[in-house]
């Protein structure tokens, strides 16, 4: 029988009480499962942090010894134990190391999507799907109105500007898929990088992934016109609001964050909504449960034959 108390959010976040555990929690607390490293879900001064080999080495380069009391790290496949669910990691094709949390639990099978993307994206493991009883899915960008373009013809949007590109990215994710889409659909460009950055590559080359060249940004290089697209995080991005000679892009699947109107690269790491819809065919539950933005269509869609429930909680997510 399917539990509709298995998750519910209290203050620390959202809480699995049969095991006494928190999926990407919002405070520090004892049983942490993190199903990847952005900020929104990995955060500093869990005790026991359940997640793959990658979400550490990112949580303990932006923490340090804040990122966690212990690290109990769980290959993909590979059940364990937590108060007694059992629990175990498949890929959600977000970033390197994201993944969807698999909970067993007296015969019903649970599944926590984490964020998750079915776009090709050569700098993570590809998302892999399992029969579950209830799917807890995000709902970031759950409406029909909402389709991401193709990912490659964006990319390739950049061959056709005749001057340097200031591209504006979120640092960990999104910035290592754009120096290899890059490297793969607008090869004559030449990738220069935020310094900031370099130590998040460096951890993507290290657990095997291969972004292809770039280097890091040095002044004298942007001086003169040379296919230059120099990858820059938000912060970064925005203080260069008035610069010229540079054509300014924002990679995001968000229309809010885009340059301007004329000047979009549309890339997203999250599900679209026929993605959502694709998911849920894959999955096949019983029950929905939603989190993350706003599931009223996804419970309008499914009406008549899939039991949807929205929980409630969590602030919507960008990341
Ligand atoms: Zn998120
Ligand atoms: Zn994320």
């Amino acid at each position: 029988m399917i539990l509709a108390d298995f998750l519910a959010f209290n203050v620390n976040g959202l809480y699995c009480k049969y095991g006494d555990f928190y999926l990407d929690p919002q405070q520090p607390v004892f049983n942490a499962v993190v199903s990847h490293a952005h900020a929104d879900h990995a955060i500093a001064g869990n005790q026991q942090v359940y997640c793959t080999a990658a979400t550490a080495a990112f949580m303990q380069l932006r923490y340090g010894k804040n990122a966690a009391k212990k690290f109990n790290l769980s290959n993909w496949h590979q059940y364990f134990s937590v108060g007694g669910v059992d629990i175990s990691f498949i890929p959600a094709g977000h970033m390197l190391g994201s993944a969807q949390v698999v909970m067993q639990y007296k015969g019903i099978t649970y599944l926590y999507t984490g964020d998750y993307k079915l776009q090709p994206d050569a700098t993570c493991e590809p998302i892999e799907w399992l029969k579950a009883d209830v799917l807890i899915t995000e709902s970031t960008f759950a409406n029909p109105a909402t389709l991401h373009p193709n990912p490659i013809a964006e990319i390739k949007k950049l061959n056709a500007i005749g001057i340097n590109i200031l591209l504006g990215a979120y640092s960990l994710g999104k910035a290592q898929r754009l120096i290899r889409m890059i490297n793969d659909y607008a090869p004559e460009k030449k990738i220069l990088i935020h310094h900031r950055i370099m130590p998040l590559n460096a951890i993507y080359e290290k657990q095997g992934m291969a972004l292809g060249a770039h280097q890091v940004y040095n002044r004298k290089a942007m001086k003169k016109q040379d296919g230059y697209v120099y990858i820059v995080p938000p912060f970064t991005f925005d203080s260069y609001y008035h610069a010229t000679g540079v054509k300014r892009l924002f990679a995001s699947g968000w229309k809010n964050l885009q340059a301007n109107e004329h000047d979009t690269l549309y890339l997203s790491d999250h599900a679209d909504w026929n993605d959502i819809l694709f998911a849920v065919a894959q999955v096949s539950p019983q029950q929905i449960w939603t989190l993350h933005g706003n599931g009223q269509f996804i419970k309008n869609h499914f009406q008549d034959n899939i039991q949807v429930r929205i929980l409630n909680g969590a602030n919507s997510q960008m990341f």
